[in-house]
């Protein structure tokens, strides 16, 4: 068993929540009459908060349904857990339950803007002592700090949605392997090469505000800002958990779009347009945004990204407030094909 300071500094040296998230698991792991360590992912589903595993170790290595797309946990609600639901609802610092014969269970809820987000489970075959119960909150504390600085580092000041530096460091690990470099294997022995998951059912949006520019000019810029927080707000109410949303630029956004038909696709981007469209904006009235999305299984990260782009452009170039499928215009003559240039030094 590795000293927990030794363990503490291993696990403040990650710049990535999934790395620091293994990390915590197997500081708490390596404690005594530990039987189980999980982080559990917190989400609201139809008003009711449910929770799925989202880290766990199986035979000895860890997973992840972040990456490992091909694993699906199971949910519950958390109604279903009231040591938990109390908890959460108290706000306070932790549960403990007892399982079953020789299963006790401890919960600490991680709070992020005001939202828990997830939660550790640590299962152990005694009771928690007092001391146990201080050393696990206190390395709780120290990822905690940590997870917030990391997450104040990955998002955009105005918006709360990722940033760009974000999106140019996730994308290439969410578009498939066999495009891109496999990436290094977690030290922690969590491969991010399996991380793709099917990439022909992923699919990347660019979105951009209509005519924007008239809304600062005419309204002035503190109107404009709001607006683009606004426009967030939609974005994050109208996509899943598990979908990923970049501020991009200025009134540009990207969607990164998991695990879903073309056809789904399709009905959530032009749901989200619909949403903008039917929002009264305060003073500003009626904003429209044009989407132009693709699949992200064929192509280089930049050229998706272009390819959203063209479809983007040619939503502007007929009307705007339209959501512009790459493939379609293709197909229709619209847009060429571009042949793949493998020289493309890609970010
Ligand atoms: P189009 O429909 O073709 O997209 O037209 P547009 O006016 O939206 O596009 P254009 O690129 O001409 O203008 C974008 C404007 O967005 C210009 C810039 O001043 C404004 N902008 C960029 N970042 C911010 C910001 O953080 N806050 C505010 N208020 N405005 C911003
Ligand atoms: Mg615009
Ligand atoms: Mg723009």
């Amino acid at each position: 068993m590795k000293p927990i300071l030794q363990n503490l500094v291993e696990m403040t040296g990650h710049r990535d929540h999934l790395r620091l998230e293994v990390s915590v698991l197997s500081t708490l792991q390596s404690l005594s009459s530990i039987v189980q360590v999980r982080a559990l992912e917190v989400f609201s589903r139809d008003e009711a908060l449910c929770v799925r595993p989202r880290t766990w170790m199986e035979n000895g290595q860890w997973h992840s349904a972040e990456t490992d797309t091909a694993s699906d946990p199971a949910s519950q609600s958390i109604d279903q857990i009231p040591a938990l639901q109390t908890c959460i609802q108290g706000r306070s610092p932790h549960a403990i339950a007892t399982l079953g014969k020789g299963r006790y269970c401890m919960w600490l809820p991680l709070w992020m803007h005001d939202k828990v987000t997830s939660c550790l489970e640590i299962v152990q075959s005694r009771p928690f002592s007092a001391q146990k119960i201080d050393v696990i909150t206190h390395v709780f504390h120290v990822y905690k700090n940590y997870q917030s600085l990391l997450d104040y580092s990955e998002r955009d000041a105005l918006t709360g949605l990722f940033n760009r530096k974000t999106f140019d460091e996730q994308f290439s690990r969410f578009t498939s392997p066999e495009q891109n470099e496999r990436p290094q294997p977690l030290a922690t022995g969590l491969d991010e090469g399996e991380s793709a998951g099917d990439a022909a059912h992923q699919w990347l949006a660019v979105v951009d505000i209509d005519h924007f520019k008239q809304v600062n000019d005419r309204f002035g810029h503190l109107y404009g800002d709001e607006v683009l927080i606004l426009v967030a707000n939609i974005l994050r109410s109208s996509f899943r958990s598990h979908d990923k949303i970049f501020r991009f630029g200025g009134e540009e956004f990207v969607v990164l779009l998991r695990s879903t038909s073309l056809s789904t696709a399709h009905k959530v981007f032009n749901r989200f347009r619909k949403n903008v469209e039917d929002y009264y904006f305060p003073q500003v009235g009626q904003v429209t945004v044009s989407v132009g999305f693709v699949s992200t299984a064929h192509g280089s990260p930049v050229e998706i990204l272009g390819q959203a782009d063209q479809a983007l452009y040619f939503a502007k170039e007929n009307g705007r407030n339209q959501v512009r499928y790459y493939d379609d215009l293709v197909a229709e003559g619209h847009l060429q094909a571009k042949v793949s240039n493998d020289d493309v030094e890609l970010f």
